[in-house]
């Protein structure tokens, strides 16, 4: 983004500009978390039926405009616009699972205190922080932060929200239905800018902030944070996710193939859990990797809306595509499918693979359509190689029997582990997070509630009761 105090947004797909609005600088920052700051007491003070009544009005708006949030998500980040639809459907739905979320993990519960049961119950309620930042991804510039925007409200916060600056039109957008569903002013300010916007934010008297981006935008947030332990930070970061294919029946080599195509291209390979490195049995792997050159090679890339319709579309913006060609091209390896920009000026690109055995490439997040290949002689090298990565967010396995499955499930260090599924499409009603540099123990979705409130233990007796228990003369 050019040094302006004017943010502008683009398609990816004919670069055209699509939003353009004011950048937040550190006083719009800080007088936005002021606003926030005061609307919050009554939000927190009101009962939790009217905080629900209002997030469900605003799914109903999500509902009603899932056509217009789909189309503009398309446009915004170039995803095909049926993977967009699932996405507008994704940000409705987790309204539901948020509120069951806060009920099951951060609801109030009462009883007979155990030492002195007659007189005195034990209480456990939560309370929320105050004032949350939300910084949100450009990959799912709506689902991902409303993950963070729904439960952190349910449980009485008020949201200072900056939206990636390659999709502020989504996050102005999913301001604007919170306004129509009747979210009284202030409780979700939105501020539009790039990593300065978030750095003032970060530096702002906040509560915490629920994040949901890169490691290394994530290791900069901890050092921040790292002065004021007393605020509460969540980071849902990326990966360098392994797909394991071993003991694969030659029935079963169709579906392998989609399965990995899958976990490695969709959505341009821009899913933090997309698959970036396939490991497979160096002595039999020649009939799998066959196929699922010959289905990549089928891929429609295309822009959102073309009919037939596509199975990607390009990736975010031109700099993140001229990144990726040149982190291909310094791997090294042996090419299997190259990485290739299909229209000059343009950040459409072709999906590639590369055989990377015996080498030691970065490890790296590569956030676009490249998959490496990783030949090895056993399933603990398998097992070995899935795991020699500093981040720890999402790994499958394909193939075998449940005992070889229940090996991989114990010697894999990854927050989700799925068998004969693609490494992507967690579930919403699950929780999501994983270990290392891929987040910081604080996982999201249904867990999210977790991180939005804190608990407060109580001891409660109607009148004042106690007998000292030994000492007094
Ligand atoms: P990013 O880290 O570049 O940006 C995320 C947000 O942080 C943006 O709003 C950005 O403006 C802001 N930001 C950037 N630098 C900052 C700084 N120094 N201080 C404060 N804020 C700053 O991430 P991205 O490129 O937008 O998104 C892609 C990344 O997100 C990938 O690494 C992907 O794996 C990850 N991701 C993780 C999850 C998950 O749930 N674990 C989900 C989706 C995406």
């Amino acid at each position: 983004m050019p040094h302006s105090d004017t943010l502008s947004s683009y398609r990816p797909h004919d670069n055209s500009l699509l939003w353009e609005g004011p950048v937040a600088d550190p006083g719009a920052v800080s007088a936005a978390v002021a606003r926030a700051r005061s609307a919050q007491p009554g939000w927190a003070g009101a009962a939790l039926d009217d905080r629900l009544a209002i997030v469900r009005a605003y799914k109903a708006e999500v509902e009603a405009n899932a056509e217009a949030l789909a189309r503009l998500i398309s446009e915004e980040t170039g995803k095909p616009y049926w993977e967009a639809k699932t996405e507008a459907g994704s940000t409705a739905a987790k309204v539901d699972i948020s509120i069951q979320a806060h009920a099951e993990r951060t609801g109030s519960h009462v009883a007979p205190f155990k030492a002195d049961p007659a007189a005195a119950n034990q209480a456990l309620r939560h309370k929320p922080h105050g004032v949350l930042a939300v910084l949100g991804p450009y990959n799912f510039p709506a689902h991902l932060p409303n993950g963070h925007i729904v439960p952190a409200l349910i449980a009485g916060n008020a949201i200072v929200f900056k939206p990636s600056e390659l999709t502020p039109a989504v996050g102005a957008f999913m301001a604007s239905l919170w306004a129509r569903a009747g979210l009284p002013d202030g409780l979700l300010q939105v501020v539009q800018g790039g990593a300065d916007t978030g750095r003032a934010l970060a530096a702002a008297d906040t509560d915490g902030l629920l994040f949901t981006g890169s490691a290394t935008t994530g290791a900069m947030l901890a050092r921040q944070f790292a002065e004021t332990p007393q605020r509460i930070l969540a980071l849902e970061m990326g990966g360098n996710n392994p797909l394991v294919v071993w003991n694969l029946e030659d029935a079963h080599l169709d579906a392998a193939a989609a399965i990995v195509v899958q976990s490695a291209f969709l959505s341009a390979g821009q899913r933090c859990t997309c698959a970036r490195r396939l490991i497979v049995h160096d002595a039999d792997h020649a009939p799998l990797l066959d196929r699922i050159v010959a289905l990549t090679e089928r891929l429609i890339v295309d822009q959102p809306f073309a009919d037939p319709a596509p199975f990607m579309g390009p990736v975010i913006d031109n700099r993140a595509a001229d990144r990726l060609l040149a982190a291909a091209q310094g791997m090294g390896g042996k090419t299997i499918l190259p990485l290739l920009r299909l229209h000059e000026g343009l950040p459409f690109l072709a999906p590639a693979i590369t055989d990377t055995s015996g080498l030691a490439p970065a490890d790296d997040e590569l956030f676009g359509p490249f998959l490496q290949l990783i030949r090895v002689a056993d399933f603990d090298a398998a097992i070995a190689a899935a795991n020699a990565t500093r981040f720890g967010l999402s790994a499958a396995l394909i193939g075998g029997d449940r005992a070889l499955y229940d090996r991989f499930w114990q010697g894999s260090r990854a927050g989700v582990v799925n068998w004969n599924r693609p490494t992507n499409g967690a579930a919403s009603s699950a929780p999501f997070g994983g270990v290392g540099l891929s987040g910081n123990h604080r996982p999201s979705a249904y867990y999210a509630a977790d991180y939005c409130a804190w608990p407060v233990a109580s001891v409660e007796a109607a009148t004042p009761h106690l007998a000292l228990p030994a000492g007094v003369r």
